[in-house]
């Protein structure tokens, strides 16, 4: 006879369980064993639970669309229009190719040593040039070459952002940069787009009362809604920005993508008196793989950016930016944008065609004079999330509304990328979408 009740029994069972001292055999029952991680003096090691010690700044990070729309990348089948990603189809592969052999020809070793933080010379001269014929009145040592525009959006908030501190964005937005303002516990203040981008009215009145460390807008071709900011509001949101002493950041990935009249002048080719920090990239252009980007500062904001970056990589990949050196010095780049230009208008009239087609009646967008995205609103009664549900089965997908939203919006909105599928598969991937919502509608 045991003198020992049955809770207790049981109560001991969930605690060697707990250690990980019960093993289970099919078969043979269970057994408490000796732990696989019982050190010499039999002492059991936990396991360590690793959100113990995690940051609260890492508890911010959680961007569970972003992680999502990555690993869609490798899903067969699948017609993404959510990835804001050029078409393979275009990228310079021989041009690119040439490169690289010539370079190993030559035995320029320095081309995979380490190299300054700010970045390989002649690409910041040749990137100095090339703005400079946009407007941009700048200089090498003005420009930062970035992994990316992302990393210029998380040098800027490492440098100018502590936990509380109040930002400016249009709303929707990118929500790369939400990630990025969120998890460095910022206050984000939203301003609602129209027709001509962001409603200077309304940040007028946010400025007059509050005091913002930086004003972060996408004036050309805006992510997600394809929005174009007008040359009138450009010059608003700028003497804003003199008058509340309030620096802007200007993200302008797509500005060279025009489908109709362009280029438009950047806030910072039009900015007198250095309140705008620009950032670049070829991602949207070109290709995102080399992951190179830049940002154009003032002098003493470039030193900090410096700073920064050292503490995060060094220096951008020194091999990647010789190679982008030599296609942009023998004159790949404009010849590429020329190519896509051409291209991305045919994909995005032929997914505005489809969608005309196909379409239930209720469904609607504008189309944008460039970039990648149509920003469509969905038939009344559906909502983004149940369709990618439905749009999965089908194997087709984009980015919900709400995922660009800070606050609870965006539930009946779409945004979908033409440039990343070439003709064919955006009219298979608009068809399929399209069925999706009718089935939805007939439920
Ligand atoms: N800014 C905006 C507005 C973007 O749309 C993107 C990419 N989707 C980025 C920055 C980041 O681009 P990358 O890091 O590839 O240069």
């Amino acid at each position: 006879q045991l003198g020992v009740n049955r809770t207790t029994i049981v109560n001991a069972y969930h605690e060697l369980a707990a250690d990980g001292l019960i093993q289970s055999h099919v078969g043979r029952g269970s057994m408490v064993c000796i732990h696989p991680t019982m050190n010499q003096d039999r002492i059991p090691i936990q396991p360590v639970s690793w959100q113990n010690y995690y940051s609260s700044q890492a508890e911010r990070m959680h961007n569970p669309v972003l992680a999502s729309i990555l690993d869609e990348i490798s899903e067969e089948d699948q017609i993404s229009f959510a990835l804001g990603a050029p078409a393979g189809e275009y990228y310079p592969l021989k041009e690119l190719n040439e490169i690289c052999k010539a370079m190993m020809h030559a035995g320029n070793w320095q081309a995979f040593a380490y190299g300054p933080t700010i970045g390989h010379l002649p690409l910041r001269e040749y990137l100095a040039d090339w703005l400079r014929l946009r407007g941009i009145k700048t200089q090498a040592q003005n420009i930062l070459i970035t992994s990316g525009s992302q990393q210029g959006l998380d040098l800027l908030t490492k440098i100018f952002l502590e936990p509380g501190d109040f930002i400016v964005m249009e709303e929707p937005s990118f929500l790369g940069a939400i990630g990025v303002f969120k998890t460095a516990g910022a206050h984000i203040l939203t301003i609602p787009l129209d027709e001509e981008g962001i409603r200077t009215d309304i940040l007028e009145q946010i400025l007059s009362r509050r005091r913002p460390k930086f004003i972060y807008t996408l004036p050309t071709f805006q992510n997600p809604t394809g929005t174009t900011m007008s040359l009138a509001r450009r010059h608003e949101l700028l003497k804003l920005a003199y008058q509340f002493h309030v620096p802007i950041i200007e993200d302008d990935p797509y500005s060279e993508l025009y489908y109709e009249q362009g280029p438009f002048p950047s806030l910072k080719s039009l900015d007198e008196h250095e309140h705008v920090i620009y950032l670049g990239t070829f991602s949207k252009m070109l290709l995102p793989g080399l992951r190179l980007g830049w940002c154009v500062a003032p002098t003493t904001v470039l030193e900090q950016l410096s700073l920064a970056k050292q503490h995060v990589d060094l220096h951008t990949s020194t091999t990647t930016q010789w190679i982008m050196t030599d296609f942009c010095n023998q004159g790949m780049l404009d010849q590429h944008l020329s190519l896509v230009r051409n291209q991305y208008k045919r994909q995005r009239d032929i997914m505005a065609d489809t969608l005309t087609e196909f379409s239930p009646p209720g469904l609607s967008w504008v189309l944008p004079s460039g970039g990648y995205y149509l920003w469509c609103e969905l038939p009344p009664g559906i909502n983004a999330t149940s369709l990618l549900r439905k749009a999965a089965e089908k194997k087709v997908s984009f980015v919900p509304g709400n995922a660009f939203h800070i606050h609870s919006g965006g539930k009946n909105l779409i945004r979908l990328c033409f440039c990343h599928h070439t003709e064919a598969t955006i009219r298979e991937g608009i068809y399929r979408l399209c069925t999706a919502i009718s089935e939805l509608l007939n439920q």
